[in-house]
């Protein structure tokens, strides 16, 4: 019997089971590529993001440079952010993927 992981709750689940024992979801059959990335939470994550580059151009740079650049940074920051969660490279922004 093979282990899979409960896509609800991460437990351990016998593959061939029709719902997990744990948080009695049913199990998701095969097609994992159906899984789509929740928008909501990426816009989300997209935002806390900008800030976060924002706010680090800021410690960098510091906020002279961001008044002489006349906000650049935030825009900068903000393109960043979007570019790297529609590539999916941020920490909770990954494309469901086929690996093992
Ligand atoms: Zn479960």
């Amino acid at each position: 019997m093979e282990m899979v992981f409960c896509p609800a709750c991460a437990a351990d689940v016998h593959d061939g089971t029709a719902a997990c024992p744990v948080c009695h979801a049913p199990r998701a059959l095969p097609a994992p590529c159906a899984i789509r990335r929740n928008p909501f939470k990426l816009i989300a994550l997209c935002l806390l993001w900008a800030i976060g580059f924002w706010l680090l151009s800021l410690f960098l740079l510091g906020e002279q440079a961001e008044r002489q650049l006349g906000g650049q940074l935030l825009l900068a920051s903000i393109g960043l952010s979007i570019a790297l969660t529609v590539r999916g490279n941020l920490p909770g922004t990954q494309k469901p993927s086929h690996a093992p």
